[in-house]
């Protein structure tokens, strides 16, 4: 029963590369700032692309609208 031993490993989310969750790996779970800094990339341009699709949707609701 020495769980307080076992060290934590979590996989770096952009490299998938082992990483120490720890003081000794200040951008965990991402093994480097540059990792870091390439998956918020990706969530930023996943935000950017979302505007697109409410628009067609409001399209749609405006030609129901004239139907009726
Ligand atoms: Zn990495």
């Amino acid at each position: 029963m020495d769980t307080q031993k076992t060290a934590t490993i979590v996989n770096c989310p952009t490299c998938k590369k082992s990483v120490a969750w720890g003081e000794q790996s200040p951008f965990r779970p991402f093994c480097s700032k540059r990792c870091q800094e390439v998956d918020f990339g990706d969530w930023a341009s996943e935000n950017f692309s979302i505007p697109g699709a409410p628009a067609i949707l409001d399209a749609l609701d405006d030609e129901d609208i004239i139907q009726h």
